[in-house]
């Protein structure tokens, strides 16, 4: 058996039954499974030191304010990040890009100001902006597609101007899994004086991130897309920038004085980690990381976009397929319809054989607007996959096509 296989073990989910059938999970995009390790910690947190943080003098308290700050150090040594105190805790990758949007944006964003976005954004990395350029009076520009739906150097290039302030732009692209090259958009970015915000929700998990590197502003992600827990995620902002940031919450533990009439805040990042934080959560992300980081990211990498390689030419033999997005080979995502079927209908007949998969317009309608599709299916594969599963899945896709052909 291989390390990969090995590694099934620890996910019981994958134990289960679905419809009388062994479950098969091919919804990693969406969210992925959690080894026992990130339950254990997290349980550890509850029936062991399981008080609150940054708060008091009892010893149970300080025991988990040193293990939820630990994982501070740990995420910014994750991420390359050179200072814990850039690592701010949010409830995942929406409400990080929300604070930039909110905060940041706010305080730099006038009218006739240019943000920059694209198509291919999930809706957490489009709506705050197209919400923010409403409210300032500024414009929301698109950075043209290239044929795999990220944006290349010189398509940005073609629409950065003297006024462009904010650049949002994904790292990994939630439904065709393009790969945008975000150290070069950050750096074009910056010559014209522009920040630049990386959603990373998917880049964190299929490539070692380094952010000081890549030299972008902000770098957004959660950690239910690493075998993490849900309700948790990180906002990576520059500290100068950080610095100027106000807090978007107000409540316990992020002020030092309150006046009657004024209050003064905390230093980044607890000026923006306002009341009770989700703690056992962030400890599980901690054990997330140092479980990724044990397999190792490269070879994580490697297992999937090989299993997605054989996936693909799996797929390409099965009648009445459309591959949207088969040669975007840097994440495990495949993106498909059958021809003439609704996707909610097939993934009805794959779910019936015990296989979980995404269909709909996966939080990114202006992308599905661009590929002339109300919704796809779109199967997404990570490191407790193996061959096996696809075979099962080609089965499927097969019955689906006899069987939805006899039907409409
Ligand atoms: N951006 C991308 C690219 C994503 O894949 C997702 C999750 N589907 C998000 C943002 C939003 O992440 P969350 O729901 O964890 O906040």
């Amino acid at each position: 058996m291989g390390k990969f296989d090995d590694l099934r073990k620890d996910f019981p989910m994958l134990e289960r039954q679905v419809n009388n059938k062994p479950f098969i999970y091919l919804n990693s995009a969406a969210t992925t499974l959690k080894p026992r390790q990130v339950v254990e910690a997290m349980d550890t947190y509850y029936y062991t030191y399981g008080g609150t943080i940054n708060r008091g003098v009892d010893s149970v308290g300080y025991e988990a304010t040193l293990a939820y700050e630990a994982v501070r150090t740990q995420v910014a040594e994750f991420i390359g990040a050179k200072d814990p105190n850039t690592i701010v805790f949010t409830r995942g990758t929406t409400t990080s890009i929300n604070m930039i949007a909110s905060s940041f944006g706010e305080l730099i964003i006038e009218a006739g100001d240019e943000i920059v976005v694209c198509l291919s954004e999930h809706h957490a990395n489009y709506i705050p902006w197209q919400q923010l350029a409403k409210r300032k009076g500024a414009k929301l520009i698109l950075a043209p597609l290239n044929d795999f739906g990220g944006v290349t150097p010189e398509g940005l290039q073609s629409v950065l101007s003297a006024k462009t302030k904010i650049v949002g732009l994904h790292h990994i692209s939630n439904v065709l899994g393009s790969h945008n090259d975000v150290k070069r958009l950050a750096e074009l970015t910056h010559e014209v004086g522009a920040y630049f915000v990386v959603d990373g929700a998917q880049g964190i998990v299929h490539e070692a991130v380094d952010v000081t590197d890549m030299d972008c502003d902000f770098y957004a992600f959660s950690a239910h897309k690493m075998v993490g827990p849900t309700g948790v995620g990180v906002l990576y902002g520059k500290a100068e920038l950080l610095a100027k940031m106000p807090p978007t919450e107000f409540g316990g533990e992020m002020n030092h004085i309150v006046d009657i009439y004024d209050t003064s805040f905390k230093d980044a990042p607890h000026k923006f980690e306002a009341g009770t934080m989700m703690i056992a959560e962030v400890i599980g992300m901690g054990a997330a990381i140092s479980y990724i980081e044990a397999i190792g990211i490269q070879a994580i990498h490697d297992h999937v976009s090989a299993l997605r390689e054989y996936a693909v030419e799996q797929l390409k033999q099965v009648a009445n397929i459309e591959i949207y997005n088969e040669h975007n080979h840097s994440s495990g995502i495949i993106t498909y319809n059958h021809i003439g079927i609704h996707p909610h209908d097939a993934a009805t007949v794959y779910d019936r054989e015990g296989i979980s998969m995404r269909s709909g317009h996966h939080c990114a309608q202006p992308l599905l607007t661009w590929l002339h599709q109300p919704a796809t299916l779109r199967m997404s594969l990570y490191l407790y996959n193996n061959k096996a599963d696809v075979d099962q899945w080609i089965v499927a896709a097969k019955q689906a096509d006899s069987f939805l052909d006899a039907l409409f």
